[in-house]
């Protein structure tokens, strides 16, 4: 079935009206009506190819929310009705190492992304949440647990496992000092989840007007990282530090506030290459380390423990058509935090 879509038609190309085609649900598929799509910087790199490799037309959109309209006759775990949720994968091969340890994300034979990319028959072109609808294997589709308000739900099938994964491989717990760098989508949801694991959270940003939300989600200490004094007044206090930055940035300045022994993640994805000096990691004994996304079990476990919580994204609702802005506004760093798109726009 054809289904309303917005798509990138090349690199860098505003994002306009197109069409989809969704299949029709296979016996293990689960159809849903898409409510909400978060927009992560992620689509940004991908429409504008920063990252290379990128396949035209691109409908992205890996945050997605909706309800079930059709499920095929072997699905079992969904009904029409449920409110269910599909983040960055729709398949991988299930058959291979990574996979049978629930790190599906790094399916060896390279899972099926939600968009910029193929179904696992590599000839079909995937597509995202940037649409009315889609059609996704059971065993991707996730539970949305209840409570949980479905916009602000939306952002945790990316954001919201990236920070999570993450914070539970390094075991972050009670006492731990956690520094966050970078106050967007990602980083909002690193400081509500570290701190629903009783970390003390500090958040390390560019930007003075973001002290007193960061204050709001959690962080009881706000670090301006372009006043030198201020980065050099936190050396060696951090036991882990979660880099969620997009842009080039200076990572030795941050190895820095760790203590020895502690580790720094990178979830975020600048296009550039890191200058690293070695001595960043060598005086401290320190740890750089990065992290993708999460497996669908781990995100089933974030989504739980979120509705355990009551954790969502703080979001900005917007219509499909507001698309471009949006993303002009998310590279200004100008959102609070995570733009939700809303559906509705697209089906009138
Ligand atoms: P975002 O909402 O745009 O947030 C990024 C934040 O980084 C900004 O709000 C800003 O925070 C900070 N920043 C921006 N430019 C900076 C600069 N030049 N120097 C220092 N800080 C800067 O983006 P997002 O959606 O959270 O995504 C962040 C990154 O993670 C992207 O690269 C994205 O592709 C990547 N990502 C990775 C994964 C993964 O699996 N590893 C998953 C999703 C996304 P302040 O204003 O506080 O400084
Ligand atoms: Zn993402």
């Amino acid at each position: 079935m054809n289904v309303p879509a917005y798509a990138a038609r090349s690199a860098g190309a505003p994002l306009a009206p197109f069409t989809v085609e969704r299949r029709d649900p296979r016996p293990d598929d689960v159809q849903l009506d898409i409510l909400f799509c978060g927009i992560c910087h992620s689509d940004i790199h991908q429409a504008r190819d920063e990252w290379g490799g990128a396949t035209f037309p691109m409908v992205p959109g890996h945050e997605i929310v909706g309800r079930v309209t059709r499920v095929g006759p072997g699905v079992t775990k969904f009904k029409v009705g449920d409110l269910a949720g599909v983040g960055c994968m729709v398949d991988s091969c299930g058959r291979c190492d990574p996979c049978r340890r629930g790190t599906e994300q790094f399916c060896t034979q390279t899972a099926a992304w939600t968009y910029n990319g193929t179904e696992m028959d590599r000839t079909t072109p995937t597509h995202g949440g940037y649409s009315t609808s889609i059609v996704v294997r059971e065993s991707f589709v996730l539970r949305i647990p209840a409570g949980l308000d479905p916009a602000g739900a939306a952002p945790l099938l990316c954001a919201g496992i990236t920070t999570y994964s993450p914070l539970r491989q390094w075991g972050v717990k009670a006492g731990q000092r956690v520094g966050v760098v970078g106050l967007g989508g990602l980083g909002h949801m690193g400081v509500k989840l570290a701190r629903s694991m009783g970390a003390e959270v500090t958040m390390f940003s560019t930007s003075p007007s973001k002290e007193k939300d960061a204050e709001r989600l959690g962080a009881t200490g706000f670090v301006l990282t372009a006043d030198p004094a201020a980065l050099k007044a936190q050396a060696g206090k951090f036991d882990f530090l979660l880099d969620t930055v997009s842009a080039e940035h200076d990572v030795n300045a941050y190895l820095s506030v760790l203590r020895p022994g502690g580790t720094m993640v990178m979830v975020g994805v600048p296009p550039e290459r890191l200058k690293l000096s070695a001595f960043s990691l060598v005086a401290g004994n320190k740890r750089l380390a990065g992290s993708l996304i999460g497996g669908i079990a781990e995100t089933q476990e974030m989504l739980d423990h979120c509705g355990k919580h009551g954790i969502v994204a703080d979001v900005e609702i917007i219509p499909m058509q507001k698309v471009n802005e949006a993303y002009e506004r998310t590279l200004k760093s100008d959102v609070k935090y995570r733009f939700s798109i809303d559906l509705a726009s697209l089906k009138k």
